[in-house]
């Protein structure tokens, strides 16, 4: 039979014309656990990681060091299977990396690269994580705050390599219009000032952006040629021994069906082959290779279930769904595509909708936009609607607009169903109120 071109063997199927999550019906899951509802299939969070662990490591001749970006997915549960797998974790605030360590990271796991960091947050992350300098102010304080409380002289360095990739401008992190790392440019006058302030520099990281697409990868691979090179040059003009080089995270997902996938086997031997060539050719030593992907681990291990409540024909006909951009922002936010399937009826005769959300705001729409119609098969009230690919940047970028809450997380591990994560009641949402 004709498969969609999202279907993943043992994570989404259609049977009997319904859709099927880890081998649960969706139908079945909303009734039980109620909807909105995000399904995060842990199965398929493995099966991300361990296939880019094994594709990039089988190139080199050193510890590949994968460091989760919490950012994409705060879930404990999750961090938890990934500290098995083996995974560290990438952090951007002292939340996370408490985050982390109530997961069961321990320092030498966790690597912290903030921006605008201040010193409260320095203090705050103190001895918790290892720390990625992200500019030259940065780099000052730390040191005094260092000296004062006794953190960790061993710092990495952010650089800002001129030259960025990512699904919309927003997402690209590097370049001159990016406020993140320190100027290339500036860069052997950090680790000189690094070295004059007594500290230790043994890591040199980079973040290019996020959403990065086969083809860009080229862009990525110039990027980590170009940061061996520079790890290459300040190693010969400082004397130093890299602990570890980060080439930051950005592998994307297909999000709809004109996307390619990324061929993780080509990209792995381009990758690999490179940075041994350039480690040998540098005399770079037997630093760690880390990356940080978030998106690409738990991108499309997790769905998001929500119930039609409300079939109206309008000026267009109008699906009304008992979630919003609160839930799932992506689309209203970066007006980016995400599959949406009737998952009560996946294939059937099409008619144009428009998916509503449930907020007060003309822009709350799970089309990309409010303009933009999309075809599915016949829809009505009851029906339950399933937004593929909301495991990364889903949950974390929720709030709670409207004073709407933010939903139950359940997580299927092998046949097994449990709650990760409890619907918020009015009381919490208010807690932190004065009365
Ligand atoms: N590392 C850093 C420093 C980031 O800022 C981000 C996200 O923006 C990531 C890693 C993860 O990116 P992605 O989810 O695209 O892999």
């Amino acid at each position: 039979m004709f498969k969609m071109w999202w279907e993943i063997k043992g994570h989404l199927e259609v049977k009997n014309n319904k859709l099927y999550i880890g081998g649960k019906s969706s139908e079945y899951l909303a009734k039980k656990f109620g909807t909105p509802l995000y399904v995060l299939n842990i199965n398929r969070v493995k099966e991300n990681y361990l296939r880019l662990y094994y594709s990039l490591q089988k190139y080199l001749k050193r510890q590949l060091v994968i460091l989760y970006s919490v950012k994409a997915n705060s879930s404990l549960a999750l961090l938890r299977v990934l500290k098995n797998l083996g995974a560290g974790v990438d952090a951007v605030s002292p939340f996370e990396v408490f985050l982390a360590k109530l997961s069961g990271f321990d320092k030498e796991e966790i690597l912290f690269t903030g921006t605008s960091v201040s010193n409260e947050d320095m203090i705050l992350i103190g001895r918790k994580a290892k720390i990625n300098i992200d500019s030259l102010s940065q780099l000052e304080r730390y040191a005094k705050l260092a000296k004062r409380y006794g953190f960790d002289k061993k710092i990495s360095i952010r650089v800002n390599p001129e030259k960025g990739a990512g699904f919309i401008s927003d997402c690209i992190t590097a370049g001159k219009e990016a406020k993140f790392g320190i100027p290339k440019k500036d860069i052997f006058f950090a680790f000189k000032r690094a070295l004059e302030l007594g500290l230790q520099p043994i890591g040199l990281h980079q973040h290019i952006g996020s959403g990065i697409l086969a083809q860009d990868l080229n862009i990525f691979l110039k990027a980590a040629e170009a940061i061996l090179n520079l790890a290459g040059k300040l190693k010969k003009k400082f004397n130093l021994e890299f602990e570890f080089i980060d080439l930051g995270g950005g592998l994307g997902i297909p999000y709809k069906s004109s996307q390619e996938v990324i061929n993780l086997e080509k990209f792995g031997k381009n990758l690999g082959e490179t940075i041994e060539k350039i480690a040998s050719k540098a005399n770079l030593g037997n630093f760690d290779l880390y990356l940080e992907p978030g998106r690409y681990i738990v991108g499309d291990a997790e769905v998001l279930l929500v119930k039609v409540v409300d079939v109206s024909k309008k000026y267009v006909n109008e699906i009304g769904v008992n979630a919003g951009f609160n839930i799932l922002d992506r689309p209203a936010r970066y007006k980016t595509y995400h599959e949406i399937v009737n998952a009560s009826r996946v294939k059937g005769e099409t008619k144009l909708y428009r998916i509503s959300g449930n907020l007060c705001e003309s822009g709350d729409v799970f089309n990309e936009t409010k303009y933009k119609l999309r075809k599915l098969p016949f829809i009505k009230e009851g029906d339950i609607l399933a937004i593929l690919n909301a495991g990364a940047y889903g949950l974390t970028m929720s709030s709670n607009y409207n004073l709407r809450p933010r939903p139950r997380e359940i997580m299927i591990d092998k046949n097994k169903v449990k709650i990760i994560r409890e619907r918020e009641t009015f009381n919490e949402l208010i807690a932190t109120q004065r009365r």
